[in-house]
């Protein structure tokens, strides 16, 4: 299974990532756990943590403008300080990518967590 399936697994149970910064984590619901507890090191070498913070305020802050500014749907919503150099790439970061997905791990749970309302 690959990190962005994981992911959208946790999410798709109600988890989520605590973003707390001093020490973020995974919030992992009791139907997941096992699922969770067998890709740890994978999601732990493929999801920068403190990262997916960073870069949900990034796309927090994009989908807020868009929304402002009277526009229907979504941004595609990208980190403007990373080098685009391979098509193909994440579509936020351009960063190197499995065939078939979309975004790189870091970015799936960024846009989950800016997309989750904050209470
Ligand atoms: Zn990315």
């Amino acid at each position: 299974m690959k990190p962005q399936e994981i992911l959208m697994r946790l999410y798709a149970a109600g988890g989520r990532i605590d973003l707390d910064p001093e020490q973020p984590g995974l919030i992992v619901p009791d139907q997941v756990r096992s699922m969770i507890e067998g890709h740890r090191e994978l999601l732990r070498a493929s999801v920068d943590l403190p990262e997916v913070a960073r870069r949900a305020r990034i796309f927090r802050n994009q989908i807020d403008a868009w929304i402002t500014a009277g526009r229907i749907a979504v941004p595609t919503v990208t980190i403007s300080e990373m080098p685009f150099e391979n098509s193909g790439g994440c579509v936020s970061c351009g960063a190197r990518l499995d065939h078939g997905h979309w975004r790189c791990p870091t970015c799936v749970a960024a846009l989950y967590e800016a997309l989750r309302r904050q209470e």
